[in-house]
């Protein structure tokens, strides 16, 4: 099926809500960390940034919601600016087919994380950007960053979910004190820690997530300002990662069925970037087996099947 760049988004997102409001088979919402477990499966939103300035959306699209392992696209963009490619010295570019907060590879690739898309990729890029700063500075950074990317100022830090995530997160605790007997963490892991539950509890509505991943559609550039966020290649490979790497080990069968690339959380949320044409956010709290959002994967399937946008779709030749 050939790409249509102007489909009638308004009508394919509206028909796509209606079908996931009448689903029944939603997955669980994750429980580990207490402010996630309070939330209302019932929920579904999506919104679309499209290449020409349009936002459209549908369902919740203006609830926030906890974007936890989504933010590990704009944290990992932050780390690239500071230290570049030195810092795939630390953090591996593979897809890991392990579960996000698995701690198995870590032995046998002397604490390298596979990517920075699994929690501790994600710890170790907390770690470079805590760099030269104090923590809060660090927190300060990201979501001065974020807020910039979606130009909304009333993007904010959920605390209460960010406490929960400390006082339950024994398992990053445990990939963060492993990475630093190999020396691959080099700040105290209660900092490195604290900077990650914070970015993990970053709290946007899809219209603000959709916003924010505008760059990576625009080959790295800032649609408001018009600068460079990232150079045309880092975008690429950022977007290259998120294929390969953003769903966990669910990221093979998320390729198969939407074919775009995706960053996935346990709050439920995706972010998709379909380059050259659209950015796209997704909100159902219920996950499936693998901490996807059921519903979210199976709506970008569907908005992938109606708009051409698999990025494996013949594409104009120009
Ligand atoms: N904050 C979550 C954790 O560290 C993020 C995981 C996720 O979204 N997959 O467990």
């Amino acid at each position: 099926m050939p790409v249509t760049v102007n489909p009638d988004l308004q009508a394919i997102i509206d028909r796509i809500t209606a079908d996931m409001e009448g689903r029944e088979d939603r997955g669980k919402v994750a429980d580990y960390i207490p402010g996630l477990a309070r939330v209302d499966p019932r929920h579904f939103g999506i919104a679309i940034a499209t290449h020409d300035g349009r936002i459209i959306s549908a369902g919740d699209a203006t609830t926030a919601f906890s974007i936890q392992s989504v933010s590990k696209v704009f944290a990992l963009t932050i780390a690239l600016g500071k230290v570049g490619d030195a810092l795939w010295k630390r953090v591996g570019r593979e897809p890991s087919g392990n579960a996000f907060n698995s701690i198995v590879q870590l032995e046998a690739e002397q604490g390298i994380p596979r990517n920075p898309f699994i929690n501790a990729g994600a710890i170790v890029v907390s770690d470079i950007i805590l760099s030269g700063h104090r923590p809060g500075e660090a927190i300060g950074e990201i979501l001065r960053f974020v807020r910039d990317l979606a130009g909304d100022d009333d993007i904010s830090i959920d605390e209460d979910v960010a406490r929960g995530e400390a006082e339950t997160g024994y398992r990053n605790a445990a990939l963060a004190h492993y990475m630093r007997s190999f020396g691959n963490i080099q700040h105290p892991v209660e900092q490195v820690l604290g900077v990650y539950f914070h970015q993990c509890a970053l709290a946007m509505t899809c219209i603000q997530l959709a916003k924010a991943g505008r760059y990576l559609m625009l080959e790295g550039q800032h649609p408001e300002t018009g600068f460079n966020v990232v150079s045309p290649t880092r975008a690429r490979r950022i977007n290259a990662l998120m294929m390969m790497c953003g769903h966990y080990d669910g990221s093979g069968e998320f390729a198969f069925r939407v074919g775009i690339p995706g960053k996935s959380g346990v709050g439920g949320g995706i972010l998709c970037v379909v380059p050259g044409i659209a950015s796209i956010a997704v909100w159902s709290p219920g996950l499936n087996e693998r901490g996807n959002s059921t519903l979210g994967s199976l709506a970008l399937e569907k908005l992938a099947a109606a708009t051409g946008w698999s990025i494996f779709n013949e594409r104009d030749p120009g």
